[in-house]
């Protein structure tokens, strides 16, 4: 079942592996499997590390940008109550890129919003 190897290209600054292909309309990679589908990165997971086999569990990311990373080291698993906990945690300490730590020193608020610098100065990347 897990016998296809995924293409992706790593992207050198999060050591991210973007997986190459369809993706669904959250961005995140699609495989197709015989008659059905199942997400890039959680084949991936099944792949490199074993098939999960308890209902319920998830496989998400560390990080909140790349929904498309095949990483498995940027890849844990957990319940879907657990990763839901997880986005909200992390998109409060990271910046919408996911690449930059929202801290004291790299991150102001202004109108309600708090600001990355470091995505500020790199012009939107
Ligand atoms: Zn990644
Ligand atoms: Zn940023």
């Amino acid at each position: 079942m897990f016998n296809k190897d995924l293409e992706y290209e790593i992207e050198e600054d999060t050591q991210c592996h973007l997986f190459i292909g369809a993706k669904n309309k959250a961005g995140y990679g699609v495989v197709r499997l015989g008659n059905s589908t199942t997400l890039a990165h959680r084949y991936q997971w099944q792949k490199r590390r074993g098939v999960i086999e308890q209902p319920g569990i998830e496989v998400c990311h560390t990080h909140s940008g790349n929904r498309h990373c095949v990483n498995v080291d940027h890849l844990k698993l957990g319940t879907h109550a657990q990763n839901m906990a997880d986005i909200k945690e992390h998109s409060r300490v990271y910046c919408d890129a996911g690449l930059h730590q929202l801290d004291a020193i790299n991150s102001f608020v202004w109108n309600n919003k708090r600001i990355c610098k470091a995505c500020r100065a790199g012009g939107g990347g």
